[in-house]
């Protein structure tokens, strides 16, 4: 029987436990200072100490995966620490797509990928001389929404994005995404699709709190006015939203037209869990800015399963859990490369 391999952080605790609720042995590749953290959780079997996560890439580690017959489950914080290249030189199996990874992180192909699967994704804007309304700038790849900034004219822009180059987050416009600011309703809707099933749940939706700009809402306008602070959108916490039922048809639609775009643009497609990232205008019409072609932190809520899990399942299932679920499902049926890159 496989092992199930995933890095410490990000989802790592519900991944692991749902591993072993499936019944599977756990392994957890952690960074040296979070060892005391991860070693009060009695179901990861094994800690794998790092000082880096790069080190996956190594021989040391690959090879114990290796023997443990490991398949990784990535997330977030695989995509932040590493590039795409990296990524797909890991030898160890990985859960899903990890070709998908790369769409996620290159902004260009990610437009390519929304745009295929016909979701209303906001105008993306070149040039910062063409801003005249108000934008997003945001960084590459999953940077949580730290260091991005709202803008409404170039100068604006300009001057935010010299604050940033200053903090050494960032080295010039290249490293900056411009796009039409969506407002509404900010919604993360989850999904699990199963390739040997072929079938897409919906697994729930959450929304985010962004450390500063949801500060701003409590800060009244003169004060704001009077502040030079640069908000950012630095995700802190997730909490759970339940949608309009007349929504979910639409909700649906939307997951089912991804996965067929992934399919004929991304071989093998997109298998396993993905996150679709927007905002519900005040016509309750969805734009979607963002994708996670993989599991995402919102999940975390749903440990215990989320009012639309529960529609599915009769017990209590996390996307973690539903993961194993399918690696068990896979090997019973000798399906595993159907699951696996
Ligand atoms: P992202 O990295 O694209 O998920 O963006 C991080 C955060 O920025 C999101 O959670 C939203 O709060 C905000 N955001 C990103 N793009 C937009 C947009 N086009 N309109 C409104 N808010 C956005």
């Amino acid at each position: 029987m496989v092992s199930i391999a995933t890095l410490g952080s990000h989802c790592a605790l519900q991944v692991l436990k749902g591993a072993k609720d499936e019944g599977f042995q756990t392994v957890l590749l952690c960074e040296k200072k979070r060892e005391s953290l991860y070693q009060r959780f009695k179901f990861i079997d094994e800690i794998f100490l790092m000082d880096s996560f790069s080190e996956l890439v190594e021989d040391r580690c690959q090879s114990m995966l290796e023997k443990s017959n490991s398949v990784l489950i990535p997330h977030g914080t695989l995509i932040a620490q590493m590039n795409s290249e990296q990524i797909e030189s890991i030898k160890t199996p990985v859960f899903g797509n990890k070709h998908i990874l790369r769409w996620e992180s290159d902004r260009a192909l990610k437009d390519k990928l929304m745009k295929a699967a016909n979701l209303n994704v906001p105008k993306s804007i070149t040039s910062p001389k063409q801003i005249n309304s108000l934008v997003i700038a945001k960084r590459h790849g999953a940077a949580g929404g730290k260091g991005y900034f709202l803008a409404s004219t170039e100068e604006e822009y300009n001057k935010k994005r010299d604050h940033l180059v200053k903090q050494g987050l960032i080295n010039d416009d290249n490293d900056l995404y411009i796009q039409e600011y969506s407002s509404g309703v900010l919604a993360y809707l989850q999904f699990f699709y199963s390739p040997i099933n072929n079938e897409l749940e919906f697994f729930g939706v959450d929304k985010r709190h962004e450390s500063d700009i949801d500060g701003l809402a409590r800060i009244p306008a003169e004060n704001q006015l009077a502040s030079d602070k640069i908000s950012s959108f630095n995700v802190i916490a997730n909490s759970p939203l339940v949608l309009r039922e007349s929504l979910l048809d639409n909700v649906y639609k939307m997951g089912e037209n991804f996965v067929e775009a992934s399919s004929k643009l991304v071989p093998p497609g997109m298998n396993g869990p993905f996150c679709i990232e927007g905002v519900y205008d005040e016509e309750a019409h969805f734009h979607t800015f963002e994708f996670s072609a993989r599991i995402v932190a919102g999940t975390n809520i749903f440990m215990t399963g989320s009012p639309y899990t529960a529609l599915i399942y009769d017990e209590p299932m996390s996307m973690g859990r539903r993961i194993a679920r399918e690696i068990k499902q896979a090997e019973t049926e000798n399906k595993l490369k159907n699951i696996l890159t």
